[in-house]
């Protein structure tokens, strides 16, 4: 067995005894688990009947990119947070963001993590990111 200290300095995830991919509000998880809480919060999503949707950034690697993913209950709710974080990037070229220029689109099935990957791009830019669902 390793304790919490163990698991922690040689990067093992804290719900078994694999490496860790991922580290998530502090907690270190492998991709099993990644996707296992993934899956729970959209069980919960479901449960309460809200339409709702993980986006994570293009962001190099997995890993890096799931740090740091983010829930959505809309299109237009992404497509506002993704206006938002042009706008704060202080980026000299801003596409123009809006419903009709944000298209998400099916991918490829991610079998590290369980998602159903659909791109997120933007008309003029290129890809942003993916979500796990196609938003009704
Ligand atoms: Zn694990």
């Amino acid at each position: 067995m390793f304790t919490k200290l163990r698991k922690w300095i040689f990067n093992i995830c804290s719900e078994c005894e694999r490496p860790a991919k991922v580290s998530r509000r502090g907690h270190r998880l492998c991709y099993d688990h990644v996707r296992a809480s993934i899956d729970e919060s959209m069980r919960e999503f479901e449960i309460a009947g809200v339409d709702a949707f993980f986006y994570r950034n293009n962001a190099g690697r997995l890993a890096e990119s799931l740090a740091d993913v983010r829930i959505f209950k809309s299109k237009a709710e992404l497509v506002q947070s993704l206006g938002e974080s042009f706008n704060e990037s202080e980026s000299e070229l801003i596409p123009e963001i809006n419903e009709s220029t944000v298209h998400i689109k099916f991918y490829t099935y991610d079998n590290r993590i369980g998602w159903p990957t659909h791109k997120v791009t933007i008309d003029n830019y290129g890809l942003v990111g993916f979500t796990n669902k196609l938003p009704e």
